[in-house]
């Protein structure tokens, strides 16, 4: 009987860290810029930065008062805004930001300009060419 009890109270427990864990930890999958269409975010270099820093810098708990061009959207649905002027993430549901390093924004803000054009979502200007890469959209 004790033993069931035990393994019981272990599965809930388990079971209530990894929710908490699936929560807290950021796993970007796409994002976009204003009001473009979503872009899947990019393996590799791109997503192990964005990952790293999301997940490793210490946050700040409120939320910065500044404007916001990117979205990124989480595996569990969860949206945080990004600055890129000032390199500030903010996340509204746990009322908290961060600001990278300069180093690190400028980084970041090509990684985020390579995804957006990668999956040919683009930045289109009004005569539908892209103001990052040149790509004319041919109608
Ligand atoms: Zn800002
Ligand atoms: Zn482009």
């Amino acid at each position: 009987m004790k033993k069931i009890l035990a393994l019981c109270l272990m599965i809930v427990l388990s079971m209530s860290l990894l929710t908490s864990c699936s929560i807290n930890t950021y796993k970007p999958i796409s994002i976009k810029y204003q009001n473009s269409d979503y872009a899947p975010y990019p393996d590799g270099e791109h997503k192990t930065l964005l990952v790293d820093l999301l997940n490793n810098s210490k946050w700040h708990n409120d939320v910065a008062k500044c404007d916001c061009d990117y979205t990124v959207i989480m595996k569990n649905d969860r949206e945080i805004f990004y600055h890129s002027e000032c390199g500030t993430f903010i996340d509204y549901d746990f009322n908290k930001s961060l600001t990278v390093s300069e180093e690190d924004r400028v980084k970041l803000n090509a990684y985020f300009v390579d995804s957006i054009c990668r999956s040919e979502v683009h930045f289109f200007d009004e005569n539908n060419r892209c103001t990052a890469c040149g790509y004319k959209l041919s109608k």
